[in-house]
């Protein structure tokens, strides 16, 4: 389905694991936003070898966040571009309520705001394993789920034939610190959204991603 075009600023929130990445895909296609994927964004820069890259290099290793001098810097660089003037599908930003004020102060100063807020909302254990099972493609950065959304053939991507490889901040030590990160400093965005009235639930557990994003789309139909 194509959606008429409409100011659409949108942050996708949840877990890590909940499955925004294959959300965004179809937002997306659908919507017609840019993704902005401050996750990808600083990825990119470490690969490049940049001088931010290195210094979120040293956080992402460790399982903890960047800080937010660097990822507001990327934020507000990548907004002012001529994709995002029209609407957006922010995802991995904001993470901590500071994040989520200056953000507003940023959208602010050119007469917008955050239209709508999605939660894609998965029980804890469902999280840890998606995540151990989670690969992506090292050639064309697609994302697959040994369970829940395996390739044709172990181990090649579908769409490219590249090799499938598991991030470093995957494995199950970083995966119990990120999502004990998310509980502390993310949750409670939760209810800075639900507060300002723009925050709605699509649920997760258990659920195939046609099923998620239906109740996205209901969401962002609005
Ligand atoms: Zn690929």
């Amino acid at each position: 389905m194509k959606v008429t075009p409409a100011q659409r600023n949108v942050i996708l929130l949840g877990a890590p694991g909940a499955g925004k990445g294959t959300q965004a895909e179809r937002i997306v296609a659908d919507f017609g936003l840019p993704h902005i994927s401050t996750g990808e964004m600083l990825r990119a820069a470490v690969a490049n070898g940049t001088e931010m890259g290195r210094e979120a290099q040293k956080y992402m290793e460790s399982g903890a966040l960047v800080p937010d001098e660097v990822v507001i810097g990327v934020v507000r660089e990548r907004l002012a571009e001529p994709d995002a003037l029209a609407g957006f599908l922010l995802d991995g930003f904001p993470r901590t309520i500071p994040q989520a004020e200056q953000l507003d102060a940023m959208l602010a100063g050119a007469g917008r705001a955050v239209t709508h807020v999605v939660l894609i909302d998965v029980p804890a254990d469902e999280l840890v394993q998606r995540l151990a099972g989670r690969r992506s493609c090292a050639g064309c950065g697609k994302l697959y789920n040994v369970t829940f959304d395996p390739p044709k053939t172990e181990g090649v991507c579908d769409v490219c034939g590249g090799q499938l490889t598991q991030r470093a901040d995957d494995n199950e030590e970083t995966v119990r610190n990120r999502l004990a990160v998310y509980e502390e400093q993310t949750a409670p965005l939760i209810g800075y959204y639900t507060e300002r009235g723009v925050l709605e639930s699509a649920f997760g557990g258990g659920k195939l991603p046609d099923e998620v994003y239906a109740q996205v789309e209901r969401i962002l139909s609005d």
